[in-house]
């Protein structure tokens, strides 16, 4: 009898904790949220995707993902939940930027090797998978200012066509404050990169980054925990720019995402900086 109880409660407990919760947008260039049972495993579209123990997961939609996309779970016991998501297409627009330096645009013959190099350093800080699960404290703007470029543009380079704008750009004076946009652990510094000039990058758990380019000042260093809203550089020029602003990136592991979307419009009154 006790053991027919026990297994009542168990089925019960069981059928309450079936859950499978995603949290968008479902939008080209986003990133996806889960919460599901602890210790279950997790696909996208058959792929694995590192599941936290408390059941948390994160996963990006790319700027051109399909329009369809299959989340699976597999729980402890055997069963499989599973959520198809349509994921809503967006128009990208063409940004037009003249007077660049030329080299930039172009880079000469050894500029590739730095060039190679220093991509190497930033894919392998994006690509840490690391057992944390600082970006569930949420996002906020790391600047205020004007915002001068968007995610997914297509870019026009002194008239020569190059890859799209994967980040969000915010202008603002050269030295105004450029916080962490979350809870995290400092995977990358760098005084002169080539095309990001100073620059950091945030790791903020299971392949969640963030980084912070074009800066006057890195004020972090690398392998420090920062605190969402802590000071970490200061706004500059530097590498491919034409004036002072901070692009801002997304990452989940090597895929670049859409920032704004975590953080929504900025209010009117922190675009206008001085
Ligand atoms: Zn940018």
């Amino acid at each position: 009898m006790i053991r027919v109880v026990f297994l009542a409660l168990a089925l019960l407990v069981g059928g309450q904790t079936a859950a499978l919760e995603l949290k968008g947008p479902f939008t080209q260039g986003a990133l996806i949220t889960g919460t599901t049972v602890p210790g279950s495993s997790v696909t996208l579209d058959g792929v694995p995707i590192l599941a936290l123990p408390n059941g948390s997961f994160v996963f990006g939609l790319s700027r051109n993902a399909d329009s369809k996309a299959l989340v699976t779970v597999r729980h402890k016991d055997g069963r499989i939940e599973q959520k198809r998501l349509k994921v809503r297409k967006r128009n990208y627009r063409i940004q037009r930027i003249d007077g660049l330096p030329k080299r930039k645009v172009t880079p000469k013959t050894r500029d590739y090797k730095r060039i190679a190099r220093e991509r190497k350093l930033l894919n392998d800080a994006r690509q840490r998978m690391t057992k944390i699960a600082d970006f569930q404290k949420g996002f906020m703007w790391p600047a205020h200012g004007r915002i001068s470029g968007v995610y997914g543009s297509q870019r026009i380079l002194n008239g020569k066509p190059r890859a799209p704008h994967l980040g969000v750009d915010v202008a603002a004076p050269t030295g105004s404050p450029v916080v962490a946009a979350s809870d995290g652990v400092v995977s990358l510094t760098h005084e002169a990169m080539f095309f990001t000039g100073k620059t950091i990058q945030i790791d903020h758990g299971i392949g969640v980054g963030t980084i912070y380019i074009h800066l006057s000042e890195v004020l972090v260093k690398k392998g420090q925990r920062v605190r969402k809203g802590q000071l970490i550089g200061r706004i500059g020029k530097t590498g491919r720019a034409t004036g002072p602003h901070l692009h801002w990136g997304l990452t989940w592991k090597n895929m670049r995402l859409d920032p704004a979307l975590l953080v929504g419009p900025m209010p009117d009154a922190l675009k206008k900086q001085r």
